[in-house]
């Protein structure tokens, strides 16, 4: 008998908040007209996007102003409607630095969360995520300092992103919090987290799985660099939950165990109406592993 496999409940963020399965992203947050800016948070949070995920590093790219630029922007944003800060879970990342490129230093990520703070406009960060490990910071230097951040009220809860399991395990050591989450490229073009131990790690250890670039950056949609047999798959899927394309490869992602979020970054109101479909798309196993094998491209044993 074939269950559905997509949990649409919502997800826990450490011990303090909780949050719907489909999170908005702005790293592609760049149009820097206000108006325009809030109504797409206050789209994203109708439709159930609690998590709105940033970094200071977002700006950089994609037409925008710079470093610090989408976290000033959703900062105007707070600023004119502080109603929604209430409404959200605001999550924001450092530890890149540009011509560096990573600086995990307690010195660093100290002052980068407090120039996020005062980017944002807020008093505390709901989520501070490290965004990419620093090989060259000692874990116990990182910790301590995130540690303190956490003791002062800026931050609530810690996550990383684009770790290995290996170096979430040597910061929790040296961590007297519980980290909350990780943040890796996880999508049906993206299967690696499913294989090298992130997911299995998420389930030990309880921590959420935040997927970024859950549509493969809009390529499972223009189908550029994707198997054809994967666009074909879930299409067939999505012409059977009459859903599109994108409803049906987010819904590959909630249907993990472990109950990741999907980190949706299209910038259009419709777009994001359409992938807030996902959590009602029923995917049972041969839906998945017919998803997986088209991802590989060959068969599983
Ligand atoms: P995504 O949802 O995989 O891709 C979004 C892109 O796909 C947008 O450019 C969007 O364009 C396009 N798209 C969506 N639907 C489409 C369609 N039907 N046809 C053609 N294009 C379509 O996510 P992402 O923006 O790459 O990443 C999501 C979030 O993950 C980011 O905002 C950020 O918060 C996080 N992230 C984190 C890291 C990290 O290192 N931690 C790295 C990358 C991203 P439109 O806007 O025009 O719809």
């Amino acid at each position: 008998m074939s269950t559905g496999l997509v949990d649409s409940s919502p997800r826990d963020i450490g011990e303090s908040f909780s949050v719907g399965p489909l999170a908005f992203g702005c790293w592609r947050f760049t149009d820097t007209s206000v108006p325009a800016a809030t109504g797409l948070i206050e789209t994203a949070l109708d439709l159930g996007m609690n998590l709105i995920d940033t970094a200071d590093i977002y700006g950089c790219d994609w037409g925008g102003l710079g470093f610090g630029a989408c976290e000033e922007l959703l900062g105007k944003v707070l600023a004119a409607k502080p109603a929604l800060r209430h409404r959200m879970v605001l999550a924001t990342k450092g530890g890149i630095r540009p011509g560096v490129p990573y600086d995990s230093s307690g010195g660093y990520i100290r002052s980068a969360c407090e120039a996020s703070l005062r980017r944002l406009r807020c008093d505390v960060i709901d989520l501070y995520q490290i965004h990419r490990p620093d090989h060259f910071t000692h874990p116990g230097e990182l910790g301590e300092t995130l540690a303190a951040l956490v003791d002062e009220g800026k931050v609530r809860e810690i996550g990383v992103s684009n770790y290995s399991p290996a170096q979430v395990m040597a910061l929790q050591a040296h961590l007297p919090v519980e980290l909350a989450s990780v943040q890796p490229e996880f999508s049906a073009a993206r299967l690696d987290p499913l294989r090298d131990g992130t997911i299995d790690q998420c389930a030990e250890l309880g921590l959420t799985l935040l997927a970024w670039s859950p549509l493969a950056g809009g390529r499972l949609l223009t189908g550029e660099g994707v198997r054809p047999e994967l666009t074909t798959a879930l299409d067939e899927i999505a012409e059977r939950e009459q859903v599109d394309r994108s409803a049906v490869a987010l819904a590959f992602i909630l249907a993990v165990p472990s109950r990741p979020v999907a980190i949706v970054g299209s910038q259009q109101p419709v777009r994001l109406q359409a992938a807030a479909k996902a959590p009602s798309v029923r995917l049972d196993r041969g839906d998945i592993y017919r998803i997986v094998q088209a991802s590989d491209g060959v068969a599983l044993p």
